[in-house]
């Protein structure tokens, strides 16, 4: 069988014979994969032609529904890709990171994308800066999704997180993407874009796969499009300086190889639960896709008079790890993804052993069940001791991509950080503690080096999500040698393919440009109270300016003898008196907001459905009894919840004084119905 890509709107095989992917544990051959004779330049004019500006029609809210129709999808689809997933050398859990991992994420990202971004296709970021004295000069940042392509080449490790993880953010940003799998292993991709090709989910363009090589396609990139790259140093090194990224200034998101350290701190003694779950990290981190991950552990540094036990309790778990095929009944890990890596694994492994010993395992002599060890790519978990590592250098700086890990002493928690930080630049790090203060030494030590730190004390241990689990919602990827990039993140992980601009003008120009009202900006009298208004009828800047309301001594004390807060500057005119802020009386902060809501508030039923917070509140200057306060209440922002009937509405809202001064500032959050009068069985 032919591997195809899908290109331009259609699969396509490549031109002559192509490269065998074969099983990993039993070396049988699945498929080829070849791209010669692709037109890489049209690939990418169909992406920036046909899947640009069809997503970039959609608000963020229907392109998170496309990642959760996708999600749906492919969690109908997954045991089909379970069952190829084997061929890869994945026992099931190893699968269950990949597939449900992949999926997981991409879900992340849809329920972010509809409850953390507006219903609007312009991302803000940032709050308005005062750029004037009379505030009619003004500046935002605005984040428009870049009208190039995303080149997304993946690893074989993870041939579905992998994809799943950069298309996530890239569909969401509104940019279409080319996906390139490792060629290893991407059979496996292949068959996931082809159940999300018969889907027809996502609008033609949006998506694009490359089996096989990107013959010349870097030599077509232009300042729209970004390649997002994850693999090896020495790849990332040459694809970064190609003379069309470098021209062009395309940005090039790197995530490669690393050093990760697993520190277990001084007080994690043998006997003490940050101790057994030290060991078992470790072992697991060895094992789990057969090490096959860029942040499994490498160094397992441990304080120099623990090492003993150390060792001694990771060759009892190591010991428990059966190797074979993974379809094998027992099997704990399975083989890596081919031999080729095998071949690499053991070349490493050689450099590691000039200056560490092999303190568990042996690759000439392991058991293999149920497959041929020779025509399989297995290799058994290999644990080593380095005992001079000041002086070392290969336990730093070769990474061996397999179930190989490096058992490492050290002086003290200083020396413990610069063990660590010899990586010069790691995906993660992780600190075993119970001593939160030591904890909070090693990773500040380790943060500069590291693009994440896991501190795993017994009171996380059993919900923590492990060293090796880059999560949706966090960052992934790290400094120098990591590759110097980052991924997810959450809506972070949705910037990289977006153009962050700052914008300058007046304040109505940029509620225009932005789709939220600015202060300083119009302000509308829509001729009607807005809560009568429904929601598509609701213009930004359209204002209430209430009738005026004298705050007294009899308000406060009827206030606090309700609500139970008698605090002294409302209550007692001699402590009041010495308060430096106050000095005398002053009404609560929340009778105020309360009394703005008494004159701002419409009170039949209508469109506004209901109040779920207030947002940025800052009490400015203190009221006191006598003073008069009254309220402007301008629709500031409008996002529609279009499957709910309703729509979520921000107010600014400002209480000023007698003398114009503002005591109070915030935005009241609202739910508007679309309809003037909402039906009560209606949506919500
Ligand atoms: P590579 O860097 O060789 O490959 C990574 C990706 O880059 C693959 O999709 C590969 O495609 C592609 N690629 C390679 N050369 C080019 C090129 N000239 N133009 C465009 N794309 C290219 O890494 P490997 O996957 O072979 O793994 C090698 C080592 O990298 C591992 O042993 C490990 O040390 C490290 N690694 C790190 C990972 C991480 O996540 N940090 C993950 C996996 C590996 P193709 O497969 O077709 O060559």
């Amino acid at each position: 069988m032919q591997l195809q890509s899908y290109v331009c709107g259609g699969w396509r095989y490549g031109e002559g014979r192509g490269v065998a992917l074969r099983d990993a544990s039993t070396g049988e051959t699945i498929a080829e994969a070849n791209s010669a004779g692709i037109d890489f330049g049209a690939i990418l004019a169909h992406a920036r032609e046909v899947g640009g500006p069809a997503l970039r029609a959609l608000t963020f809210h229907e392109r998170a529904a496309l990642l959760k129709a996708l999600v749906k999808r492919l969690g109908e689809l997954k045991d089909e890709f379970y069952l190829l997933s084997y061929r890869t050398g994945a026992t099931k859990s190893d699968s269950w990171i990949d597939i449900d991992g992949g999926i997981g994420t991409m879900a992340v990202f849809a329920n972010k994308g509809s409850r953390e971004l507006p219903n609007a296709s312009v991302y803000l970021d940032g709050a308005v800066e005062t750029l004037s004295k009379g505030g009619t000069f003004v500046g935002q940042h605005i984040c428009v999704p870049r009208e190039g392509a995303a080149v997304h080449i993946n690893a074989f490790n993870f041939p579905v997180w992998g994809m799943l993880e950069k298309l996530a953010p890239t569909l969401l940003a509104g940019m279409p993407a080319i996906v390139k799998p490792a060629t290893s292993t991407a059979y496996l991709t292949e068959l996931v874009v082809r159940r999300i090709v018969e889907s027809r989910i996502l609008p033609e363009g949006a998506l694009q796969l490359v089996c096989g090589s990107l013959g010349n396609l870097f030599e077509h990139l232009g300042c729209q499009d970004v390649v997002s790259f994850t693999g090896s140093a020495n790849t990332a090194q040459s694809l970064r300086t190609h003379r069309a990224i470098v021209r062009n200034s395309v940005p090039f998101i790197a995530e490669t190889d690393s050093l990760n350290s697993c520190v277990l701190a001084p007080d994690a003694g043998p006997g003490t639960q940050e101790f057994e779950l030290f060991v078992k990290e470790v072992a697991r981190e060895m094992t789990v896709k057969a090490g096959q991950k860029c942040t499994a552990i490498r160094k397992a540094l441990v304080p120099a008079a623990s090492v003993g036990d150390v060792v001694a309790a990771l060759q009892a778990t190591l010991a428990k790890v059966v190797v074979g095929d993974p379809r094998a009944d027992g099997v704990r890990m399975g083989p890596l993804a081919s031999l080729d890596q095998r071949n690499e694994v053991l070349a490493r492994l050689g450099e590691l052993r000039g200056e560490a010993d092999l303190v568990f395992g042996d690759p000439e002599r392991f058991e293999v069940t149920g497959a041929d060890r020779e025509r399989g790519a297995f290799v058994p978990p290999l644990l080593l001791l380095c005992r001079e590592p000041g002086s070392a250098r290969a336990v730093h700086d070769v990474e061996a991509f397999g179930p190989v890990a490096t058992v490492v002493p050290y002086r003290d928690v200083g020396d413990a950080i610069l063990l660590a930080r010899r990586g010069e630049g790691s995906l993660a790090a992780s600190v075993f503690s119970a001593d939160d203060a030591l904890a909070s030494r090693l990773v500040l030590g380790l943060a500069p080096y590291h693009g994440r730190v896991l501190v795993v004390n017994r009171h996380c241990a059993k919900e923590s999500t492990g060293h090796g689990s880059p999560l949706a919602h966090l960052v992934h990827g790290g400094p120098g040698r990591a590759g110097g990039g980052e991924e997810l993140g959450g809506i972070r992980g949705m910037l990289h393919y977006m153009q962050r601009t700052a914008v300058q003008g007046s304040p109505d120009t940029l509620t225009t440009v932005g789709g939220r009202w600015i202060r300083g900006g119009t302000l509308r009298d829509p001729g009607r109270h807005p809560f009568r208004i429904p929601f598509n009828e609701l213009s930004l800047g359209d204002t209430l300016l209430s009738a005026e309301r004298v705050v007294t001594i009899d308000d406060i004390e009827q206030f606090a003898g309700l609500t139970g807060d008698t605090f002294y500057a409302h209550m007692d005119d001699a402590e009041a008196a010495r308060n430096p802020l106050f000095g005398g009386r002053v009404a609560h902060g929340y009778f105020l907001i309360s009394a703005a809501a008494g004159l701002f508030v419409d009170p039949p039923y209508g469109p506004v459905l209901g109040n779920y917070g207030l947002n940025e509140l800052r009490f400015v200057k203190p009221v006191k009894p006598g003073d008069r306060i009254k309220v402007r209440l301008t629709c500031r922002d409008k996002s529609l919840r279009a499957d709910k009937g309703w729509g979520e509405v921000g107010w600014d809202t400002e209480i000023t004084n007698q003398d114009g001064e503002t005591v109070a500032s915030y935005t009241v959050l609202t739910m508007v119905s679309v309809h003037a009068v909402p039906d009560a069985a209606a949506g919500n």
